[in-house]
């Protein structure tokens, strides 16, 4: 049943494929949903086939640098259940990247993540997809996590994750090559709550494939397309992606190309923050 759920998601043998899940939505599986859903790839894919996963880590602000916090490739992900499961898969690969890790199984993990290390963009990796000419899903995070991550990929070739005002400020120390170093993180992904917009430009162009997986609602998209797709809209308007919330910091207050939105941001957020001065005077 899972697998050719899978299957109508447009996976088969030998692909490459971006997991994102909610794995809980899949319904009563005795805490096993991660592993039935790594499984079920697995045996989909094939020998040749290649799983990838989010296992992002925590990003610290420089001013508050704890030394004790350092980042290895054994740190414990904090994107879900799925890449938990994912990481400690018996040969499991994982990115170098101290904040924005990427896991991968199968065939080409290596080639896929070798290089992903400090020097290189959050959504790196997933150049790697593109020139497999691989696919993406979502199990069950379709609303509550929505969007493919291609998106982030096209943020990055526009230059757009750089334009952050928090730019530098957080990181994390990391080990490397026996060194204990801080890692200054350069671009961020930001809030993706918004890249649910582009659900109906997918459906439109019928790029967009749907299935049960257990009870989770699920999603399934080829990487080149949904970029292409997502490239050409943010193309024509680089705050396309941007969540709608008007309390979004992630979207309303940190971007460089939206400044349009800072000033009923910030004097909201300045009405806040003096309230909540006055708030913390009177209770102390
Ligand atoms: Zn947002």
């Amino acid at each position: 049943m899972l697998i050719e759920g899978l299957e109508t998601l447009g996976l088969a043998q030998g692909d490459s494929v971006l997991v994102r899940a909610a794995v809980k939505a899949m319904g009563p599986t005795e805490g096993r949903a991660a592993t039935l859903l790594i499984e079920g790839l697995l045996e989909l894919l094939g020998p040749e086939g290649t799983a990838l996963g989010l296992a992002f880590t925590p990003a610290y602000p420089s001013w508050a640098r704890n030394p004790d916090h350092v980042w290895t490739p054994a740190t414990p992900s904090a994107t879900g259940g799925l890449a938990a499961a994912m990481a400690s898969w018996p040969g499991a690969v994982r990115s170098q990247h101290p904040t924005n890790g990427f896991v991968a199984i199968g065939r080409h993990a290596q080639d896929m993540l070798a290089d992903h290390d400090h020097t290189k963009p959050c959504f790196h990796p997933m150049n790697k997809l593109l020139e497999r000419n691989g696919k993406m899903i979502l199990v069950g995070c379709v609303e509550s996590s929505p969007g493919f991550s291609t998106v982030h990929l096209a943020q990055e070739h526009l230059g757009l994750s750089t334009q952050t005002i928090r730019q530098g400020l957080f990181g994390t120390y990391f080990e490397q090559d026996g060194k204990v170093e801080w890692f200054a993180r350069l671009d961020e992904p930001g809030c993706s709550m918004g890249f649910s917009k582009f659900y109906a430009d997918y459906v439109r162009e019928g790029l967009l494939r749907t299935a049960m997986i257990g009870q989770a609602y699920s999603i399934g998209i080829d990487a080149k397309a949904a970029y292409a797709l997502e490239r050409a809209k943010l193309e024509k308007d680089v705050t396309a992606a941007l969540c709608d919330r008007p309390e979004c910091f992630g979207c309303r207050g940190i971007w460089n190309y939206n400044k349009k939105d800072w000033p009923a941001y910030w004097a909201k957020e300045g009405v806040r923050k003096v309230k909540n001065r006055f708030r913390a005077l009177r209770i102390g």
